[in-house]
């Protein structure tokens, strides 16, 4: 009897809690407008745009003023969510390449926008490469989803909002005169990222030097052929302040770089030679740690998963951007609490942003308590 009774108050309290639990559900239903949505359909949208760059930016292979971009919208009901595909031409995509992959993609298909894996897989599937145009799908859908929940990312992650890292502000490859006054503009930033590989690298650090002893990281992307000298390099920057080597020599010399980290005083850094999460893998053992980027990695599910796959092999993580707006920069700040390094000045870059979402206050990216990406139109 005894033991009926037991057994029927552990019921009863099933039934309360799944009531209790039904109930809650109802309720956050009914706050975010999810009523009468059994008809809404996924719709995506979208626009070219040309990002205007503040400065014309060089680095070791090229010289550019603008970047094309492509502003992407995904619409379900009373809910929009914004994306962005930032595209420098080094890359190999263009307004027209994106034109044509999204108007492949039929998202229409697609009951349960909650779906993100089956969704993004499908998206990944229609076509090789097109990378920042997946990105761009893949951002949307996580504004929109995090817009329907009501929740920032980072909440949705459980990453903790105060432990964002300090951003750099990137110095291109310039002439004295303009290294000089870039560095002196930088004043606001703890860490600067300057951009080397070519045979000016001693006089761009000499010259910040002379003005700033802010701590600097450096991107050589690839521009150093010969692994002797590269560490001939890296020691010369470790006295000069300099916290990690970015890419240093050609992403396919997988024996140089390895044996460059295993020498370097530095930790160095895979940026071209880390894409997507098979890339990780590929990288443990050749560099100490990955740059993800959200142009790179197809958009913010991919990035989490080589955030936590490094993690796991113990590599360092750093977060890097392209020229972008504050949509793509807002997206990949979501995942900041949880790196050693930002790189996300990408929207300080351009004159002609129209997004306000993340920002960088004293050299730190600070977290907007908008849902989704956090993100709202200028
Ligand atoms: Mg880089």
């Amino acid at each position: 009897m005894k033991q009926d009774r037991r057994d029927f108050l552990k019921t009863a309290g099933l039934i309360a809690g799944t009531a209790l639990f039904t109930g809650h559900s109802n309720n956050l239903f009914a706050n975010n407008n999810f009523l009468n949505m059994k008809e809404a359909k996924l719709k995506l949208s979208w626009k070219p745009y040309t990002l205007e760059l503040r400065h014309v930016f060089t680095i070791a292979k090229n010289s550019r003023s603008t970047t094309a971009d492509m502003l992407v919208q995904i619409e379900y009901g009373d809910f929009t969510g914004y994306g962005e595909a930032s595209m420098p031409p080094y890359l190999g995509e263009s307004q027209e390449t994106a034109d044509a992959f999204l108007s492949k993609v039929d998202l229409g298909k697609f009951e349960n926008p909650f779906e993100l894996e089956k969704i993004l897989g499908y998206v990944d599937s229609i076509a090789e490469g097109n990378k920042a145009a997946k990105a761009s799908v893949d951002i949307a859908m996580h504004d929109l989803i995090g817009k329907m929940m009501n929740q920032p990312w980072y909440n949705i992650w459980g990453f903790e909002k105060e432990k964002t890292p300090f951003t750099s502000f990137t110095i291109g490859i310039d002439t004295e005169e303009v290294v000089r006054q870039k560095t002196l503009e930088a004043k606001e930033f703890k860490i600067l990222k300057v951009k080397l590989g070519r045979d000016t690298d001693k006089m761009m650090i000499e010259t910040i030097r002379s003005v700033s002893y802010t701590p600097i990281c450096v991107d050589v992307n690839e521009g150093w052929k010969d692994k002797n000298f590269a560490l001939d390099m890296i020691h010369w920057l470790k006295e000069r302040n300099c916290v990690f080597v970015e890419q240093p020599m050609p992403k396919t010399d997988f024996d140089g770089n390895a044996w460059l980290t295993e020498h370097s005083p530095l930790p160095t850094i895979g940026d071209e030679a880390v894409q997507r999460l098979p890339d990780v893998l590929k990288a443990h053992g050749v560099y100490s740690g990955i740059n993800i980027k959200l142009m790179k990695s197809t958009g913010m599910r991919e990035a989490y998963k080589m955030l936590t796959l490094a993690r796991a092999l113990g590599m360092k993580v750093m977060i890097g951007c392209m020229t972008e707006t504050s949509c793509a920069i807002s997206a990949a700040a979501q995942l900041s609490p949880m790196v050693d390094w930002a790189d996300l000045d990408g929207a300080l870059l351009i004159a002609n942003d129209i997004y306000e979402g993340a920002k960088v206050i004293d050299g730190r990216v600070i977290l907007s308590d908008r849902p989704g990406i956090g993100i709202k139109k200028i």
